[in-house]
């Protein structure tokens, strides 16, 4: 009867506009209304990438995604770095460990960023890197890594082109693909964007194009080249996620109707400082320091004392609040409050006013009112900007 309050970091809650969207009757994808559906909707897509680079549309996770930036541009022998600051770079780490590519790995501890002067320093010996794949919002952490400083330094200290997973971060977060230099960006739908699972959406520029072409994957599924020379044509190689993409039309309407990217973007970064404020009103440890922390998730460390498992079980059992707890190494250690797409200063409010709830029935010793209100003092301040 209750609502789950799915406060996760993916898959989010989906707008009543676009699961109306996606209910429409099927269409054909060869049919002109996909072909009017398909170049309209990328084009809008265009500026929550920061781009004018055609925009393709994969029916898959996030993770084909990644692999598809992987298998279209190096093969096998050829030489990598990855930038790994938690759970899901080591998922570029393992995509190209898979494909016999020779990664070498700059490993960040689980909650720091990776600054652009510490890639520099990385790539300054290494003189035949292909590409270099960085994580812009690492999910399992709640960091923001400064994708546009690591842009400069891969230009400065290499020819390799430079590939971003943007999937948590993408439709919440700023993304200025063109300006940064970024050469390919990928996300998924489940997030930020606001969708179901089962959408990839990818750009690639044309210093990307050229190393694709010249690389002459095996792919076939994932093969970038046939995804671009039917996009041409407003259209995909295989049969597309339709009703995603008839979803994807309505959420680029609410983007918009919020007034553009920017403005979005700024309603995540009111929700990060919510959430910061209010953890540190409860005496609540944050994984992460401010100055990378994620607008789109926050990590939190177990409060003092408190069973994690059963604290979480409690939230949502009794009050029907659902967060997502560690992955790999911090499972146990922290919990994670998605704060991204569907989601506004109401919802954290509500959440955080349900998070001390829960704490009272631990007996957690903290002043009661004291998250909300921190909350809803950075909420205020925003409005009389
Ligand atoms: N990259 C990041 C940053 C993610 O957060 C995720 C999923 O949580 C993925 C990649 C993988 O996406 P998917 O689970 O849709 O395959």
């Amino acid at each position: 009867m209750y609502p789950n309050i799915l406060r996760h970091p993916g898959p989010t809650p989906i707008p009543k506009k676009v699961e109306l969207a996606m209910a429409e009757n099927m269409i054909s994808h060869r049919s002109e209304e996909f072909v009017k559906l398909y170049r309209e909707t990328t084009e809008r897509v265009k500026p929550i990438f920061g781009t004018k680079q055609e925009i393709l549309l994969l029916p898959s996770g996030g993770t084909a995604a990644l692999e598809a930036a992987v298998v279209n541009t190096v093969s096998p022998g050829e030489e990598v770095v990855v930038v790994t600051v938690g759970a899901f770079g080591d998922y570029f780490v393992s995509i190209c460990e898979k494909n016999g590519l020779v990664v070498h790995k700059l490993e960040k501890e689980w909650g720091e960023a990776c600054t652009k002067e510490e890639l520099a320093d990385f790539l300054k010996p290494l003189s035949n890197i292909k590409a270099v794949f960085a994580t812009y919002n690492e999910t399992s952490t709640g960091i923001l890594n400064p994708v546009w400083e690591l842009a400069e330094a891969v230009k400065e200290h290499s020819d390799a082109i430079f590939i971003v997973d943007g999937v948590s971060g993408i439709g919440g977060v700023p993304a200025e693909m063109d300006e940064w230099g970024i050469d390919i960006l990928v996300t998924g739908s489940q997030k930020a964007m606001m969708l179901p699972p089962g959408l990839s959406i990818v750009a690639v520029n044309e210093k990307a194009w050229k190393v694709i072409e010249a690389n002459r994957s095996t792919a076939y599924y994932l093969d970038l080249l046939s995804y671009r020379d039917w996009a041409e044509k407003g259209m995909t190689p295989n049969t597309p996620a339709v009703s995603l993409i008839m979803g994807l039309s309505a959420v680029c309407d609410l983007i918009e109707e919020e007034g553009g990217i920017s403005k979005t973007a700024e309603r995540h970064e009111v929700m990060k400082n919510m959430v910061r404020a209010a953890m540190n009103a409860l005496n609540i440890e944050l994984l992460t320091d401010d100055e990378y922390a994620s607008p789109t998730i926050t990590a939190i460390r177990t409060p003092k004392s408190l069973d994690l498992a059963e604290y979480l079980r409690h939230l949502k059992k009794k009050y029907h609040l659902d967060f997502a707890g560690g992955l790999g190494r911090l499972q146990g250690k922290i919990f994670r409050f998605g704060h991204m797409g569907y989601c506004f200063p109401s919802d954290i409010l509500q959440a955080v006013s349900l998070m001390e709830a829960g704490l009272q029935d631990f007996a957690y010793s903290f002043e009661p009112g004291a998250g909300v209100r921190a909350a809803q003092d950075v909420y205020l301040a925003s409005l009389r900007k």
